[in-house]
């Protein structure tokens, strides 16, 4: 009989300790996720930043470089260095 409890110790710290892996491996799962989204977040800011350099003042398209002028194909806008 007392080997059997023995076991059924053995079994169930076996089974804490998995858990607490699973849980680790969670909660290192969820730090990467959280990682990657304020990545994203950055290079999000990052794209709407070059939106704003360069898309037209009267439509807002996007401005296309040519020849060193900007031009909205849109519009017609234009703007020459
Ligand atoms: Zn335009």
């Amino acid at each position: 009989m007392l080997f059997f409890y023995r076991t059924l110790l053995l079994k169930s710290y076996i089974l804490c300790g998995i858990i607490i892996i699973q849980q680790y491996i969670e909660v290192i799962k969820m730090k990467n996720q959280v990682a990657e989204d304020k990545k994203q977040l950055k290079e999000n800011k990052a794209d709407q930043n070059n939106v704003n350099v360069f898309t037209c003042p009267d439509c807002g398209a996007k401005l296309v470089h040519e020849g060193g002028c900007v031009f909205c194909p849109f519009c017609g806008y234009s703007e020459c260095q």
